[in-house]
């Protein structure tokens, strides 16, 4: 029983906890293979309604766990858990940011977004986050918000802060960030996008019938992709997937997921 629970996790080092949300909850990391190698990080549930792309890459990791992985992996299934939970279960699940949220959104918390605290995670990384806060003023989103709410300064967040510090401390080669919803992709941020990202685009797109896009206005900036590019000049990507609108439907996981299945282990060639 031993050696058959051995082969099935093979590689496996387990799992570590980033750090917590604002609520408690923990941000669990999943590492296969040796984690001092590179790792590719893949990466979801960064905004609440998405919650999609969490079932995905816990689907992902067992795959992964039952074919073997070649390289070392890092999946994040679930980034900003507090926002997730408030999609989900609503404003009860927010703990002592209770009444904010119901402020923020008395009736109806499913296509909720940011972090307990009302702060987008996905605008809040130290990546042009300046000139992203002066378009969030611009377009009267002053404080905090069911989305698009950079915060009061880059990393505010535990939650930016844990999947940060985790970049910084492993060696981490590429990164994919995955939303929903768009069955889009995207790859380049400024000047410092590593020659290599483009080619990984193509294959992806390829595998997947997604198309390669260029983000505008309000999504350029404070991402997670963005700012791994932007720190570490190397390839960092944002996946969107599904098509429809948010929250996707739970019983189209398994569809997107069969879609999307070769891109994924794409992402860790
Ligand atoms: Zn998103």
């Amino acid at each position: 029983m031993r050696e058959k629970l051995y082969e099935v996790f093979k590689g496996f080092t387990g799992r570590i906890v980033l750090g917590k949300s604002h609520c408690g909850r923990p941000i669990d990391a999943f590492i296969l293979g040796n984690q001092n190698d590179e790792l590719t990080v893949m990466a979801g549930g960064f905004h609440g309604s998405e919650w999609l792309t969490i079932l995905i890459l816990i689907k992902f990791l067992n795959d992964l766990l039952k074919e073997g992985s070649e390289s070392a992996t890092c999946i994040i299934p679930c980034v900003n858990p507090d926002g997730t939970e408030i999609a989900i279960s609503g404003a009860n699940s927010s703990g002592k940011y209770k009444d904010l949220v119901e402020k923020i959104s008395p009736n109806k918390t499913e296509c909720w977004q940011a972090n307990a605290r009302g702060v987008d995670i996905n605008h809040n990384f130290d990546a042009n986050w300046e000139n992203l806060r002066k378009m969030e003023i611009e377009n009267n989103i002053t404080g905090p918000a069911a989305t698009r709410f950079g915060g009061k300064s880059p990393e505010s967040e535990l939650e930016t802060k844990a999947i940060c510090d985790f970049c910084r401390k492993f060696n981490v080669k590429k990164v994919f960030a995955f939303h929903s919803q768009g069955e889009v992709i995207y790859w380049n941020y400024g000047n410092k996008t590593p020659h290599e990202s483009e080619n990984l685009a193509k294959k992806l797109s390829d595998a997947s019938g997604y198309e390669l896009d260029f983000p505008e206005g309000l999504a350029v900036g404070g991402g997670f992709k963005d700012w791994f590019i932007e720190k570490f000049q190397r390839p960092g990507f944002t996946i969107e997937i599904g098509k429809g609108k948010n929250p996707l439907p739970l019983d189209s996981a398994e569809k997107i997921y069969n879609k999307i299945k070769k891109m994924l282990w794409h992402c860790i060639d």
